[in-house]
């Protein structure tokens, strides 16, 4: 019980620090700084557990591993960079309404941007 919160709020607070999704291999590599005795079947488990109870959330990208943000985090998009690999939140948004077509009722989003990071370029 006692070890279950520990590992729970060491990856609580390595999404919050990294701000930036992380795959669970990113998750455990930082975790274990902390909490050595992690193995990755136990980070799984873990995420899995904080997306049911809502304070993670899953962010996808086409041809990319799953990776997990906080989810109490601001509207904002994701860039990907191709050198690196990582990926990094983008603050804000862009006005999209008019993209959608007339008559159509726009529900939700997604915008990724591809390109290089600050260390990479
Ligand atoms: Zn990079
Ligand atoms: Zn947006």
């Amino acid at each position: 019980m006692q070890r279950k919160t520990q590992q729970r709020e060491t990856i609580q607070a390595v999404l919050t620090d990294a701000a930036r999704p992380l795959t669970v291999h990113e998750i455990l590599e930082r975790a274990a700084k902390q909490v050595p005795s992690l193995g990755i079947a136990t980070v799984y488990r873990c995420v899995k557990a904080m997306i049911e109870s809502r304070d993670v959330i899953v962010v996808e990208i086409v041809g990319e591993p799953l990776r997990y943000e906080t989810a109490h985090l601001e509207h904002h998009h994701h860039f990907v960079c191709e050198s690196c690999k990582k990926v990094f939140d983008v603050q804000g948004c862009i006005p999209i309404a008019s993209l959608v077509p007339q008559g159509f009722k726009m529900r939700a989003h997604e915008i990724v941007l591809y390109g290089v990071c600050a260390s990479c370029g």
